[in-house]
């Protein structure tokens, strides 16, 4: 992430999340972003907007459920590969 970066971020002039620029940051941290849609400046919220939203592995999990759940729950488990380091 770097300055002028595009980020998700909830604008509440906007009242939805929307997509901003960053315009502060500290470190890797992003402090402050800028609405693109009204400009309006305001302190990052890491887009959190109250209600929670799923990351897109959360999204992904939970398709997959759904899809192996309509097969009933057996579909075979993918084989777990060992990470070396
Ligand atoms: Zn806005």
């Amino acid at each position: 992430m770097r300055l002028g970066d595009s980020v998700d971020d909830y604008c509440s002039r906007c009242k939805r999340t929307t997509d901003h620029a960053v315009v502060s940051m500290a470190a890797d941290d992003v402090q402050k972003v800028r609405c693109r849609t009204c400009s309006y400046e305001h302190k990052y919220r890491h887009n959190k907007t109250g209600k929670k939203e799923l990351t897109k592995e959360e999204a992904f999990q939970k398709v997959l459920a759904s899809v192996t759940g309509q097969l009933g729950g057996s579909a075979p488990e993918p084989a777990k590969k060992k990470r070396a380091k």
